[in-house]
């Protein structure tokens, strides 16, 4: 499998309403081990985890939300619920000691699945700077 920043390089960021394997997700057409639903937030674990736990958290509806620089006002309540939600699902997989959330952006910010989504990572300790 192509590395992460390989992958991220590969992809053109897409256009705002273009699926993603993301909708595919969120509608079972491909499993998923998932870890927490409601009716707006769908989380899942990483198909290739970066630590012991490695959870992605995404809107159910992209509204265009491919990235976090494409946010919007109107974007303000879902953006808190991602960050919530990572608060919730932490709590929920005994990350007591700490855990980080990651938000890639972009090519340079190795992103590679153009639907907005929240890395929740934990489980062992982390690094500063981030590569
Ligand atoms: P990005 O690089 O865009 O920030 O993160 C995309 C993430 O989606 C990567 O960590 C990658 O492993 C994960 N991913 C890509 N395809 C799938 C999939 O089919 N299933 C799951 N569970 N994760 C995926």
């Amino acid at each position: 499998m192509a590395s992460e920043k390989q992958a991220a390089l590969a992809t053109a960021p897409s256009d705002a309403d273009a699926p993603t394997i993301f909708d595919k997700i969120i509608n079972k057409e491909i499993p998923s081990n998932v870890v927490y639903e409601d009716d707006k937030v769908f989380a899942f674990r990483d198909i290739n985890p970066q630590a012991p736990t490695h959870i992605l958290i995404i809107p159910k509806v992209k509204d265009g939300l491919t990235g976090l620089s494409k946010a919007e006002e109107r974007h303000f309540e879902i953006l808190g619920c991602l960050l919530y939600t990572a608060k919730l699902i932490a709590k929920q997989e005994g990350l007591d000691d700490g855990f980080r959330v990651v938000i890639n952006d972009g090519p340079k910010g190795c992103q590679s699945v153009y639907h907005i989504h929240v890395h929740l990572l934990g489980g062992r300790q982390m690094n500063w700077p981030p590569g």
